[in-house]
């Protein structure tokens, strides 16, 4: 079967559900209209699905006889941007934009649904087609994994973002970690105010905190294996109201980033033995809210071979592209850690028709070309993972 031509042939259908869903972008746990659209598309195809934690959808899709089930995910939120484009299909919900192409991934996984379920007596096993809120506040994986129990007799993941870094025509499936493990930390120092003029009568928050961002860095430069690349950032300290007061807490937060799952797994026990250390060594202490947002998204070495064959299924040699891993964060990573996955980045860069701007930006566009491209890749890679022992 030539999915590249099935493919072809409903790339209107797929562009024109991409611009219905950029028209009308919502924020993430407020996708409703989003969820209706895409269960009304699913009528229309047949195809039965279920709502998880309100919009949320999960279908599934069984071929001719028992065998392996793949799972496809695509997000649906937009972000809270006002739209700068001037095109027909400019976003008409004030102050939403989908700046991050999830409008794309949602209305490419409608047509690789499509392009399935049509072909559905050719093939043997189960597509599980995970339609995911909440990406953009990196909530929406968990709540399809646990609520929605979509893993349930899953044997591999893949997922595809539109990628403004890579140009229209070429795809990156390279294998190993291919996004940052992301977490938010708030660290409060606690010490004991009094008069600026006689801090021996306090305990000063400052003084500590400003310890504790000095060597929060050692972790990484004296703890980490130098080849691992790990970002600690303090990215804000707020302490005190006056010149002659000595406050008695300063708050610090911040980001930490790495693409190591071991270190992803205890980086936050690191931060809070060497803030309280320090705290105590200045008579102070501290309360850690540390939140693991995402681990890092790693590719399986054998997903990754098999996404490398699909794509040039699809494109030919010259559509697979090489691309350094990068510190932007995805919650595709908490499929990943689950069961053998590859996340894609499908490339939507074409200078030619100003989809150049980086993601989340007010301008963000994508070459439409890719939707065929990307609704083909999906389809294809689930056959491909279905067909083999
Ligand atoms: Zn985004
Ligand atoms: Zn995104």
């Amino acid at each position: 079967m030539n999915i590249r031509k099935a493919a072809h042939d409903i790339s209107e259908y797929v562009v024109g559900l991409r611009r219905h869903f950029h028209m009308y972008p919502e924020s993430s746990l407020n996708e409703f209209e989003t969820s209706k659209k895409i269960r009304q598309e699913l009528d229309k195809l047949g195809i039965k699905y279920e709502v998880v934690a309100d919009t949320g959808v999960v279908a599934r899709i069984h071929g001719k006889a028992e065998g392996k089930t793949v799972l496809l995910r695509a997000d649906m939120d937009a972000l809270e941007i006002e739209e700068k484009n001037t095109h027909e299909y400019v976003s008409k919900n004030k102050g939403k934009m989908h700046a991050c192409g999830h409008d794309g991934h949602t209305s490419m996984l409608i047509g690789a649904a499509k392009i399935l379920n049509e072909t559905k007596d050719s093939w043997s096993g189960t597509v599980v087609l995970c339609f995911q809120p909440a990406e953009e506040i990196a909530e929406g994986a968990r709540i399809m994994i646990e609520k929605g129990n979509v893993l349930e007799g899953v044997d591999g993941a893949f997922g595809i973002h539109l990628w403004s870094d890579v140009p229209v025509g070429k795809v990156s499936v390279e294998a190993g970690p291919r996004m940052a493990g992301a977490d938010f930390y708030t660290l409060t120092v606690r010490g004991s105010s009094g008069h600026a003029s006689k801090p021996d009568q306090t305990i000063d928050p400052i003084v500590t905190a400003s310890s504790i961002v000095m060597n929060l860095q050692p972790i990484v430069s004296r703890e980490m294996d130098p080849i691992e690349p790990v970002v600690i950032t303090v990215g804000t300290f707020n302490a005190g109201t006056r010149f002659n007061i000595i406050p008695d807490k300063a708050v610090l937060s911040g980001t930490v980033r790495c693409f190591s799952k071991d270190i992803w797994n205890d980086i936050d026990k690191k931060i809070e033995r060497v803030a309280s250390n320090i705290a105590s060594a200045y008579r102070a202490s501290i309360e850690l809210d540390y939140q693991k947002k995402t681990p890092p998204t790693i590719n399986d070495p054998d997903a990754s071979r098999r996404a490398r064959e699909s794509v040039v299924k699809i494109l030919g040699e010259e559509g697979v592209y090489l691309m350094e891993r990068t510190t932007g964060a995805e919650d595709f990573a908490y499929y990943a850690d689950s069961v053998p996955s590859c996340f894609a980045f499908v490339g939507i860069r074409n200078d030619a028709k100003e989809a150049n701007f980086p993601h989340h930006h007010e301008r963000f566009q994508m070459d439409e070309d890719a939707l065929e491209i990307g609704t083909a890749l999906y389809a294809q890679y689930a056959l491909d993972f279905l067909a083999e022992k």
